[in-house]
């Protein structure tokens, strides 16, 4: 697989065959150097300071893209259900998950909500902790209430680490997730300006490792993958530029990301990872750091299919992404089965073609033969736009 055609980001090289390892080896790695313990966090988002604060490493769960056959979990679920939480239930029950000492699941999606029961039921001995995210985004009680289940999550958390932390913990976990999603919202405005110098690869295998690694020591590596790619001497090439939305949970694998950019796309915005960058801005450091965190996530936070904020429609946030950056068309990649996804895609669909803004619809689950057929749609399509 090609990243770039110019040197290649060291922390790139490093971490690119490590974020599709389901062995999770810098997990293991960190338990055994640390002594600590460490907690698989479902998609979409997790409030992973606290996760942070209470002394745990918080680790993002992706499914098991195409690295597993399925054995056992097709048996808990229907035919009908997205990937991830197929391949999740399956990675417990190939004993994948062992270097995760508690599983954190939330309120985004009843397949999301199920899992969580199933892997409970199944799974006893590893405790699975459910947050109640706040439906009603608008309403004047969200962020109180919303604070106080991080507070119970908190509890909970510290049963497991031995520690619940304290709100000085809190506050300097969230510190450490600031600057780390401050580096983060750098390489996406990079990106966004001048894309030749950074691959969507790239920038995906970096905020992949973030979700992976201590803040306070993938900081560092993100900001000198920052450095080395602001400095590159990258020539653009022929290629259109989009966005893509739809993939806010499910991940679709690297290499499917490297084959829409060799197709002949930059990527200029995208909701990949979205949990692990979900702030718009830095979070507050004074006062109660759960309602900082609840407001945070309530007012302060991107757009996301499993947030149903009225006061903000997400059609009209995409048609923005796309006017802002200067973007040819948008690729809708969505999960298989992803209910969140496909409604929204029925709105999104709606305002593009009311905007005149090309699109191309595509959807992509844990199976590899999809790959090359997208490939070859986005071919297609890329084709009709630079040759009408
Ligand atoms: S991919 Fe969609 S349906 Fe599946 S768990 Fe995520 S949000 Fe829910």
């Amino acid at each position: 697989m090609t990243l770039t055609t110019f040197a290649p980001l060291p922390v790139v090289e490093e971490y690119r065959e490590i974020v599709e390892d389901r062995g999770y080896p810098t997990v293991r790695e960190w338990k055994r150097r640390t002594g600590r313990a460490a907690v698989g966090s479902f998609p979409v988002y997790s409030p992973v300071e606290i996760t942070h604060a209470a002394g745990m490493l918080p680790v993002g769960l992706f499914g098991a893209g195409n690295q597993i056959e399925m054995a056992h979990a097709d048996s808990r679920f229907q035919s009908f259900i997205c990937s991830i939480v197929k391949s999740t239930l399956e990675l417990a029950f190939v004993d994948k998950l062992a270097p995760f000492d508690a599983l954190l699941f939330h309120s985004i999606c009843d397949p999301a909500r199920n899992l969580a029961s199933v892997m409970a039921r199944n799974f006893p001995e590893r405790r699975a902790i459910y947050v109640h995210l706040p439906q009603n985004m608008a309403s004047s009680g969200a962020a109180e209430y919303y604070a106080y289940e991080l507070r119970r999550v908190a509890a909970e958390l510290g049963a497991v680490s031995g520690r619940v932390p304290s709100d000085e913990d809190v506050l300097e976990s969230i510190v450490a997730f600031n600057a780390m999603r401050s580096r983060l919202r750098d390489l996406y405005a990079l990106r966004a300006e001048r894309p030749a110098n950074l691959s969507t690869a790239e920038l995906y295998t970096l905020a992949r490792m973030a979700t992976f690694t201590d803040p306070l020591e993938s900081e560092p590596l993100l900001a000198d993958s920052l450095r080395s790619a602001t400095t590159r001497d990258a020539r653009p090439k022929d290629r259109i530029r989009v966005v893509v939305v739809g993939s806010f949970c499910e991940q679709p694998p690297l290499e499917l990301i490297a084959g829409i950019e060799e197709s002949g796309c930059y990527i200029l915005d995208d909701d990949f990872l979205l949990g692990w960058r979900l702030f718009r801005t830095d979070v507050p450091v004074d006062g109660d750091p759960y309602l900082a965190l609840a407001r945070a996530y309530l007012d302060g936070s991107l757009h996301a299919s499993t947030k149903h904020d009225l006061r903000v429609p997400r059609a009209a946030g995409l048609v923005a992404s796309a006017r802002a950056n200067r973007a040819d068309a948008v690729i809708f990649l969505g999960a298989k089965f992803c209910e969140p996804g496909l409604f929204d895609y029925a709105l999104y669909r709606r305002a593009l073609e009311q905007e005149g803004i090309p699109h191309l619809f595509l959807e992509f689950e844990e199976k590899m033969w999809m790959y090359d057929r997208i490939r070859t749609e986005v071919e297609t399509f890329v084709e009709s736009m630079l040759f009408v």
